[in-house]
């Protein structure tokens, strides 16, 4: 609940703060206290990260609103000292949606970089950053239009090296997806993203940049684990629901007192009945938001999501079988869970499908 902060919706999709970002303004405030810098040197720097991270939302809405257009959803942007992700609510499945929805991000930074070139150019001032520039600061607004003009050039760089899951390594994907099928494609840019990782890691050591060393660590294990979850996800995908689905989920009547559901454990969704019938779901995110604003005399029904029987999915189905744009439904509506019912349009067991990919 604390450990980030909402500053606020764009396009409709939050944007969030995690609380380890604070620890980035902390660092340099302290940094330049030690060194004994003037109040200019850090008011320069934190200026300086505020605009970037700025960039660094923009290229992440640049993934959000081109998964929008086909039809995948954002939860939330989360910024965290290492960058941003894009965290979306179902899969890009073909190659050209990946391909382009990855590519968005850095073109983002690539057109601020030119604006920023243009605005240089145009003030007639070269691009470049010199020392003397760097010692006095020169003007404040011109070397902050010099700095983000470098970073937005490296961030477009660095996110293009085809290490998956970075943006490059998804590019990458994409294209060998033209080729194979999804779990080949993985596995060759896994490897790739295995022999860059050990460049960042070996770089990172040789030359003392250990921030990069961890950054190649990070990225491996996260291009390991997308690896291992679409291995299980095709497992899961070829077994029945009936298999698969909860059945020891608890029921709850719609017109009961949250504080029933409340002092239980808020991680367990319920099925909530009308009279015995299955009337809809409450997830464990609206079991939350009852519990923080400790509305325990509100009913059920205010927190739950209504759902017609026919809208369930059958116990005999497989998770592939399952459109799009139901997965999609649920995500949204439920946060994620499925009601399945037997033969008999009984709603007695659910399943949890995961929040899938993210981008950086
Ligand atoms: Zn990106």
């Amino acid at each position: 609940m604390f450990n980030t902060l909402n500053i606020g919706k764009m396009f409709g999709i939050p944007v969030k703060i995690h609380w380890t970002f604070w620890l980035l303004g902390l660092v340099i405030t302290f940094d330049a206290w030690q060194e004994n810098q003037s109040m200019y040197v850090v008011g320069f720097s934190l200026a300086l990260i505020i605009l970037v991270f700025g960039c660094v939302v923009l290229h992440e809405f640049g993934h959000a609103l081109t998964a929008r257009k086909f039809g995948v959803g954002t939860q939330d942007i989360l910024l965290t000292p290492i960058g941003g992700i894009a965290r979306m609510m179902g899969n890009l499945r073909t190659p050209t949606a990946e391909l382009l929805v990855a590519i968005a991000g850095p073109m983002v930074n690539v057109v601020i970089a030119l604006l920023l070139y243009l605005i240089l150019e145009f003030g007639n001032i070269p691009t470049d950053i010199s020392d003397s520039e760097i010692s006095s600061l020169g003007s404040f607004s011109v070397l902050l239009l010099k700095y983000l003009f470098y970073i937005n050039k490296m961030l477009v760089l660095f996110n293009m090296i085809p290490a998956f899951p970075m943006d490059g390594g998804r590019v990458l994907r994409a294209l060998l997806g033209y080729a194979f099928n999804l779990k080949t494609a993985t596995n060759i840019a896994r490897w790739v993203s295995l022999v860059c990782c050990a460049g960042f890691v070996l770089y990172g050591l040789y030359y003392g940049q250990y921030t990069l060393a961890i950054i190649g660590l990070f990225i491996f294990s996260a291009a390991q684990q997308e690896y291992r979850s679409l291995e299980n996800e095709e497992k899961i995908t070829k077994t029945t629901l009936i298999k698969l689905a909860d059945y020891r989920v608890q029921k709850v009547e719609k017109n009961q007192p949250m504080y029933l559901v409340l002092n239980q454990n808020l991680e367990q969704p319920y099925i909530v009945e009308s009279e015995g019938k299955f009337w809809g779901i409450l997830s464990p995110k609206k079991l939350k938001e009852a519990k923080v604003a400790n509305d325990i005399y509100g009913t059920v029904e205010d927190y739950a999501q209504s759902l017609s029987v026919e809208m369930c999915v059958e116990a005999d189905k497989t998770i592939a079988d399952i459109p799009v744009d139901i997965l999609q439904f649920y995500g949204e509506k439920t946060d994620g869970i499925i009601p399945i019912k037997d033969i008999n349009g009984q709603v007695n067991g659910i399943i949890v499908t995961e929040i899938q990919p993210q981008f950086g």
